[in-house]
């Protein structure tokens, strides 16, 4: 069985995944407080939890030292601009928070002897040329593109988080989180599957970069935050990819989106982004194995739950 936390810190909580993920450990007991400057996250993510006692939201940059009352037993790094559209536009910002921020939350972790939990992504596979990817694989990263900056630093931070693991047997883990969608991802942040929601509502054309055959695999965020939680609680220091293996192709993406909404909106083909990866799958035997974690939400039934949430309207439970 996992282990339970009394108090986590999450850092980057008032983001997409955050704020699943400190509902997933109220519901467990364990008492959260969000730390988050809102730079691409919002106070409205956590609303719902305003007056729960056992959670705080407190408003800081994490690249800046801090400090919170209290004990804490746990503490998750998930504060970095996480869409192309937000890391292209605070390109610093971006690399500052996988350097410094990495950095006073290991220190953070430290002082409470507490479990950190690294957010990383699959980007620091970059374009891969093994596929699926293992956490195994070292990566093919462009270290000057545009998307440097959000996969260097993800690298810098694992690399920060894997000497502290080294050097000063820090109580350590990596996770390498793969596309996750679900509600509460921004309309209009860039990212591919609420920008097709978003076009197939408005009936507007659904744009696809490049010829559409690039692939990827995406997991539903309460799926993501379970794998999470499994690490945290699991002692393993990770790496250890946290997705789903179904894969399918970015054109197969927004014809299944499109068919959901209901809608008639045209595909139309734009230019491929810079660096963008072809292929995306990860290989999860490791979360399997260690974790005993595999995701549970299919991908309609994933893609359903995200559209009712844009369209406002209720998630039917036992979905
Ligand atoms: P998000 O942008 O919704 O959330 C990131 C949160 O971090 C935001 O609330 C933002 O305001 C906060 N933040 C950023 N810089 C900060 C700083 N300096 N100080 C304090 N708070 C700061 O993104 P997300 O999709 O929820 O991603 C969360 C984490 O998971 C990120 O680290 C991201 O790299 C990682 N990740 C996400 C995905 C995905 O598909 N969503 C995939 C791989 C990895």
């Amino acid at each position: 069985m996992s282990k339970h936390f009394e108090r986590a810190l999450v850092i980057g909580g008032a983001g997409f995944i955050g704020s699943h993920l400190c509902e997933h450990l109220l519901g467990q007991g364990t008492e959260v407080v969000c730390l988050d400057n809102f730079v691409t996250g919002s106070p409205d993510n956590v609303a719902q939890l305003a007056g729960v006692p056992e959670f705080r939201l407190v408003r800081h940059d994490v690249t800046e030292p801090f400090r919170v009352d209290g004990e804490f037993d746990l503490v998750v790094g998930l504060a970095s601009p996480a869409s192309p559209r937000h890391y292209l536009r605070l390109p610093i910002e971006t690399l500052e928070a996988g350097a410094f921020g990495t950095r006073n939350a290991l220190e953070f972790a430290e002082k409470h002897s507490a479990r950190f939990l690294l957010a990383s992504t699959s980007e620091v596979y970059g374009d891969p040329t093994e596929h699926p990817q293992r956490e195994s694989y070292w990566g093919q990263v462009n270290p000057i593109g545009p998307r440097s900056v959000y996969d260097e630093a993800k690298r810098y931070a694992e690399a920060l988080t894997a000497a502290w693991f080294r050097s000063r047997a820090g109580d350590v883990a990596i996770a390498r989180i793969f596309n996750t969608y679900g509600p509460r991802m921004q309309a209009d942040d860039g990212r591919m599957i609420p920008t097709f929601i978003r076009q197939a509502l408005a009936g507007d054309p659904i744009t696809i970069q490049g010829d559409g055959e690039q692939t990827r695999s995406v997991c539903y965020v309460d799926d993501t935050v379970r794998g999470l939680v499994a690490l945290a609680g699991s002692g393993h220091p990770g790496p250890v990819n946290i997705g789903n293996p179904h894969e399918l192709c970015v054109r197969e993406m927004a014809e299944q989106i499109r068919d959901l909404v209901g809608s008639a909106s045209p595909i139309r083909h734009e230019a491929a982004a810079v660096d963008d990866p072809r292929r995306r799958c990860p290989d999860i035997s490791l979360a399997k194995e260690s974790l005993g974690w595999e995701p549970r939400v299919s991908l309609w039934d994933g893609l359903t739950r995200t559209i009712d949430s844009v369209r406002g309207e209720p998630i039917a439970a036992g979905r």
